[in-house]
């Protein structure tokens, strides 16, 4: 017998026939002597919906409302899962994130939990019964709710298998697995069996969409065993999906490259003709991070006469603010001759923990790039990631050539 949390995304939950369809999978696990918790997403576009209707009267809404609104998604949710599984003949009972209490800070919209009190789930769990707790949401230490950002669910299933030291968490969605790549670009793609927390914190903050990256951090952080399948499947099929875990040191079968990310949601600000002295790289990017704006990559040339360029990444969302933040206030200040930009740009990304004992990865990459004459922009590189921003229009044909020069269709011997 395990303890085991289930997940199960918007898709999964989408009409009344597909929850009961989850509600069959869990009583399938139940039958099996599991004990199970439950966390449920919103209907799907539920969530998009909900946010709609509070745009359509106040287009700028406080968080606070905002929260108490989306959060009604996930309730509904719950309530409808529990009356399902009650139809089965199972025990099983629903509960609110405050309900449980799920604690939270009080950002509203991007709450982070702080702590999960466990008695209820524990009670019920010993009496029985599978327990429905909804995702994507909190309460903080003032009694708001509060939600966790947009793929929430994720992080509450991992912080609850956390809290309850379950032996797995598993997240139902509506694909089978983490890919070598989209299938959607490169319909070769493999399906991993396994890949290590560091690999997957990569491939989902460069833009792979099968988990929210904050649940990522917190499985890796909390050691918990995590693992991606489709709620789609039979039962009873043996389809195990994607298991994300630890490195294992003795693995010597560990791929180089465990797969290839892209993210089309950049754009790309250079400040031309700045004095190459101290202090002006926060010059530059001081105001931007007053601003709020992240920054991914970042790169400064070496200077010619004591003069240099010097250009940074931005989501593709806060280009036009950044633009016009650096030709107001960076401009001036530092005395640049310019400032250009490009919001047409992608980034492709290579990720592997094999990268940190091979060497000539990056050469085979650029190689590979250059043999299709992609431009390379602007190359960052981490222990387990190189990445390159290309033209957006040659993003999707980057990809393909990795995939086939890297054989990431072909199982690592
Ligand atoms: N319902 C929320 C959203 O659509 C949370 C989730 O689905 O994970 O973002
Ligand atoms: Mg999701």
């Amino acid at each position: 017998m395990a303890l085991i949390v289930q997940k199960y995304g918007g898709t999964s939950m989408g009409s009344p026939e597909r929850i009961r369809e989850v509600a069959k999978r869990i009583a399938h696990y139940h039958a099996q002597g599991h004990q199970l918790v439950v966390v449920p997403s919103a209907m799907s576009g539920e969530t998009n919906r909900l946010i709609g209707l509070a745009k359509e009267l106040n287009p700028d809404p406080h968080g606070r409302e905002l929260d108490v609104i989306a959060a009604t998604g996930e309730q509904v949710s719950v309530g409808l899962l529990a009356l399902a599984l009650q139809t089965l003949g199972l025990k099983a009972k629903s509960y609110t994130g405050w309900q449980v209490k799920i604690l939270t800070d009080s950002a509203f919209t991007k709450a982070r939990i702080l702590s999960i009190d466990d008695a209820n789930i524990r009670r019920d769990l010993a009496e029985g019964c599978v327990v429905v707790v909804a995702g994507f949401q909190g309460i903080d230490a003032n009694g708001n709710i509060t939600t966790l950002g947009r793929g929430g669910s994720d992080t509450t299933g991992v912080a609850i298998a956390a809290a309850l030291g379950a032996d797995e968490c598993q997240i139902f969605t509506d694909v089978d697995g983490v890919y070598t790549t989209d299938p959607r670009v490169v319909p070769e793609a493999r399906k991993l069996t396994s890949i290590t927390f560091e690999e997957m914190f990569e491939l989902a903050s460069q833009g792979s969409k099968v988990l929210q990256i904050r649940s990522v951090e917190f499985a890796g952080k909390y050691k918990v065993k995590l693992r991606v399948l489709s709620s789609f499947t039979n039962f009873d099929s043996d389809d195990t999906g994607t298991l994300i875990t630890y490195e294992e040191e003795d693995n010597m079968e560990q791929p180089i490259i465990s797969g290839i990310a892209f993210n089309r949601d950049e754009a790309k600000l250079t400040v031309t003709g700045v004095p190459d002295r101290p202090g002006i790289a926060f010059a530059i990017l001081g105001p931007i991070a007053e601003a709020n704006i992240d920054v991914d990559v970042i790169i400064q040339n070496t200077s010619f006469d004591g003069i240099t360029d010097f250009s940074f990444t931005v989501h593709r969302n806060d280009y036009n603010k950044a633009l016009a933040l650096l030709n107001e206030k960076v401009k001036p200040a530092v005395n640049a001759k310019g400032v250009t930009g490009d919001n047409k740009i992608a980034k492709v990304s290579l990720v592997g923990i094999g990268m940190r004992s091979h060497a000539g990865v990056a050469a085979k990459m650029f190689e590979c790039l250059a043999k299709e004459n992609v431009n390379i922009q602007m190359i960052s590189t981490s222990e387990i990631k190189t990445s390159v921003v290309v033209d957006e229009k040659y993003m999707e044909l980057a990809v393909r050539a990795l995939h086939q020069v890297f054989e990431l269709d072909k199982l690592p011997s």
